[in-house]
């Protein structure tokens, strides 16, 4: 999966500071597919089938019901996973430093990161994959 994840191609982005000011940065995403998301979704809606288990471990409906709940948060955060973020690094437009960012994962609208030095919130602009960069 890892071997994968590093063959999506790097593509410029921006990180953005509240005051519109931005910096270049380097981002992998992956675009997914609906197909994806749904098998992605179904996939992580098997955790269902611990439910027979769990409900041997007393006090049983606790942890049916959190098996439920986990199983059917994982498949809707699947389903709305548009696009997956693989990396991104650049530099802050605050303060300039340049760093390797940690929120990776599934992309929100708008996706935002923290810089981890002046802790301040930056947001993410990455152009589709396949659009001219
Ligand atoms: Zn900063």
């Amino acid at each position: 999966m890892s071997t994968a994840m590093e063959q999506v191609p790097e593509v410029p982005a921006r990180l953005v500071f509240a005051s519109g000011e931005w910096t270049e940065a380097r981002a992998r995403v992956i675009e997914r597919s609906p197909a994806w998301r749904r098998s992605s979704a179904l996939a992580n809606l098997s955790l269902w089938l611990l439910i027979p288990l769990v409900f041997f471990i007393p006090p049983h409906i606790p942890w049916v019901l959190l098996v439920f709940f986990l199983g059917a948060y994982r498949a809707f955060n699947r389903f709305r996973e548009q696009r997956t973020l693989v990396s991104l690094r650049g530099k802050c437009p605050k303060c300039g430093t340049e760093q390797e960012f940690s929120e990776l994962g599934r992309m929100k609208y708008p996706h935002v990161v923290r810089c981890s030095n002046c802790q301040w919130d930056l947001r993410l602009e990455a152009p589709l994959a396949g659009a001219a960069s």
